[in-house]
């Protein structure tokens, strides 16, 4: 039996990975499962998978959740600190599905035990690529990429030569806002953005579809888990979502990923890898999807991609300032706070402001100094949104 622990069990990705593992209960051991404010789904499905332990990052939630398992042989707990603590109980995979950098303490306390981190979490990555990666090899853990297109990459590359390898194209669909009038998209509305044209994903990372700050994330991410050079990186747009990514070798070869936009195939390639098994995938009809288009995109529409390019030429804690910055942004948007265009004006604001001081020029960052980093860009977000505040 696989002992598994799902961190962000509850959201998008955490549920395609219930719906995978519950579809063969005996084959899978619950350790942990965590969650935020959706009690009743977290709940649930502990209970439905007899989980160990069921969390909640919400201490003020706790009564609710173990209001919710009693009865059940699952414990409750709640917190930041009890979430570290679900992931570091023994597991052998550890799908990492927490929405934003809230995500890296746990994904860090979950290689630290030695499991194989599943990871959806491209934030962690973003803001603390290096510190992630060598925890890893301290521990003889091991990551697997689930963010579609690093999970085309990976699949592209078995059996190759990393060092043939010249080139990877990362696809975007565009987003919600694709094909609008450069002029409306300051008028953009939250629910506008919300609205993914091919995939159903959490209301975070779907604006950032839109924006093309979760392209940024994964150019970025790309750089810091393969070790592709910046400029070996490029980014096409793809509005049918069906080709994932694609691997240029010094032959001329182009691999190609192709399939339908369904996270269980990236998600169920992480847990049965190195195997394949099948997966409640539909199978992709290419004749019926016709034409595929592929086309460059429009910085001027997009100015996250610039700014990726920027962080992965600061390198140090650039991605953490990046990321906290971004994160924050998107949260004043949401909040009714910021124009949609304002979100990439404040990322570059406090991107210009810190990563060029000392702190953030440390190639080999701690938890610690991540979480100082993440914490100064945050209200350098606030300040620049206040100068800009609808
Ligand atoms: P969702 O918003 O749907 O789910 C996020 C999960 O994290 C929920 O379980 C939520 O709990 C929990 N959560 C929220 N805030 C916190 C916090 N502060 N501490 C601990 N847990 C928290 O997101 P997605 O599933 O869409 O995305 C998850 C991750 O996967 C992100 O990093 C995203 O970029 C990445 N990803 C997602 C894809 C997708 O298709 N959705 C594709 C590729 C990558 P609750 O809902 O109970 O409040």
């Amino acid at each position: 039996m696989k002992r598994v622990s799902i961190l962000g069990a509850t959201g998008s990705i955490g549920q395609s990975t219930i719906d995978l593992i519950g579809r063969d209960p005996a084959a899978y051991d619950l350790v942990a499962l965590t969650g935020g404010r959706n009690i009743a789904q977290l709940a649930s499905d502990a209970r439905r998978l007899r989980a160990d332990i069921a969390v909640t990052a919400h201490e003020d939630l706790l009564p609710e959740l173990r209001g919710a398992l009693a009865g059940s042989a699952t414990e409750a707990a709640a917190g930041p600190a009890a979430l570290v603590e679900a992931a570091h109980r023994p597991a052998d995979w550890v799908m990492s599905a927490i929405v934003g950098v809230a995500g890296l303490a746990p994904g860090l306390a979950a290689l630290q035990q030695g499991a194989t981190l599943a990871l959806a979490n491209k934030e962690s990555l973003v803001a603390a690529g290096q510190l992630l990666l060598r925890t890893a090899r301290a521990h003889g853990a091991r990551i697997l990429p689930v963010d579609s297109e690093h999970s085309a990459i990976f699949q592209a590359l078995v059996g190759e030569d990393a060092s043939a390898v010249t080139r990877v194209v990362i696809t975007a669909s565009g987003g919600a806002f694709r094909d609008w009038p450069l002029a409306r998209l300051a008028q953009a509305t939250v629910a506008e953005a919300s609205s993914h044209p091919n995939w159903d994903m959490g209301q975070r990372i779907t604006i950032d579809s839109a924006s093309m700050f979760n392209k940024a994330l994964e150019v970025i991410e790309a750089h810091e888990f393969f070790g592709f050079a910046p400029d070996q990186i490029e980014v096409l747009l793809h509005p049918q979502s069906l080709v994932h990514a694609l691997v240029g070798f010094c032959d001329g070869a182009l691999m190609a990923h192709v399939g339908p936009p369904d996270m269980r195939h990236a998600i169920g390639y992480a847990l049965n890898w190195p195997h394949r098994r099948p997966l409640p995938v539909p199978a992709l009809d290419l004749a019926a999807a016709g034409v595929l288009e592929f086309r460059a995109p429009d910085e001027t529409r997009y100015p996250a991609l610039r700014l990726a390019r920027e962080v992965m030429g600061e390198g140090g804690l650039a991605g953490a300032i990046f990321n906290a910055a971004k994160e924050r942004a998107l949260d004043h948007f949401i909040a009714g706070h910021l124009r949609f265009t304002d979100m990439s004006a404040v990322v570059d604001e406090v991107l210009s402001d810190l990563a060029a001081t000392s702190d953030a020029r440390n190639d080999a960052p701690t938890l610690d100094l991540v979480a100082h980093m993440d914490h100064l860009a945050r209200h350098r977000a606030d300040m620049a949104t206040e100068t800009r505040k609808l």
